[in-house]
């Protein structure tokens, strides 16, 4: 119970990853308030946590409009009294960005940028104010390893930025004691079946593996590195970016054919161990 003291926010806190974090710190005692716009999903997390023994409440909010991110702020100070923990989670990707083929490129660019960077920068700074009242107070922040590869286009640009914004606001909260910290999903399985379809698989027979586990990650595994860089076990943590990932950015996936034909002649060992 590392948070039984603790009001959080988790922005996009109604399905996926987000959703993942919201149950991980309410089970550990934080009091949750969920930010996101679909009310319908919003309601069956708070529903969940609450027949866990959690307290959560659900905040309708654009993450995009600054007016609708201090009413969230000060709606959530009010109702619980502070806010220690901010996890910036909401985000926009390629999938469901709504971008048409020929959309110009000041909307592309906004449309990844306000819901990724935008939000999390405006959220930040409107909670600043707050954190710095309570002890052991932190945010966490949720980008991409879109930002480490260019085929990822404005949305690893935008998540690029939340990087750079987790180090600049980790210089600027620091004088308070508050930490930044930011995590870099790799492939992480939220709707099993849509992203395992979209992987190219269905039943882990990868052609390309979504890590060097040969599995994705679950929300639950974002969660839990959440969880860690909220605590006070990490506190001398702060402006780093995590990458979450089973190994994925280790791999240098083109080299792969010409160095299994050297078999096991690079590695340490001969690889003739039986697996468990
Ligand atoms: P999705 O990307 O499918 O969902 C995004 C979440 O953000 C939803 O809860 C959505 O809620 C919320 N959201 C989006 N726009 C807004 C907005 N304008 N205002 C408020 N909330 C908003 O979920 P994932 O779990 O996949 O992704 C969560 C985060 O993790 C994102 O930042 C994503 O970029 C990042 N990520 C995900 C990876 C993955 O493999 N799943 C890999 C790397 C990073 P609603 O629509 O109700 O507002």
């Amino acid at each position: 119970m590392r948070f039984s003291d603790k009001v959080a926010i988790v922005t996009g806190g109604n399905f996926g990853i987000g959703r993942g974090i919201a149950l991980r710190l309410a089970a550990e005692g934080a009091t949750v308030a969920i930010a996101a716009r679909d009310e319908n999903r919003g309601h069956r997390v708070v529903e969940e946590i609450h027949d866990l023994g959690g307290e959560c409440e659900f905040f309708k909010t654009d993450v995009t409009d600054e007016a609708e991110i201090i009413a969230l702020i000060d709606n959530v100070v009010s109702q619980f009294g502070k806010l220690s923990l901010l996890v910036n989670n909401a985000g926009v990707g390629s999938q469901h960005c709504g971008i048409e083929a020929d959309d110009p490129p000041a909307k592309r660019w906004q449309i990844f940028r306000r819901a990724n960077l935008d939000s999390t920068y405006l959220a930040c700074a409107h909670a600043l104010p707050q954190l710095v009242k309570n002890p052991d107070s932190a945010i966490v922040n949720i980008s991409s390893t879109a930002s480490f590869h260019g085929n990822w286009g404005l949305y690893g640009v935008a998540k690029t930025g939340v990087d750079g914004l987790t180090r600049s606001f980790a210089a600027e909260a620091a004088p308070y004691g508050i930490r930044v910290n930011a995590i870099s999903p790799g492939w992480i399985e939220t709707s099993a079946q849509e992203t395992a379809a979209a992987a190219g698989s269905e039943d882990g027979d990868w052609d390309m593996p979504p890590s060097l586990l040969n599995r994705m990650g679950t929300p639950g595994e974002i969660a839990a590195t959440a969880a860690f860089l909220l605590s006070t076990e990490a506190s001398f943590i702060t402006g780093q970016t995590l990458v979450v990932d089973g190994g994925l950015m280790i791999l240098d996936y083109p080299s792969r054919p010409s160095l299994e034909s050297v078999g096991h002649r690079v590695y340490s060992h001969s690889g003739k161990y039986e697996a468990p």
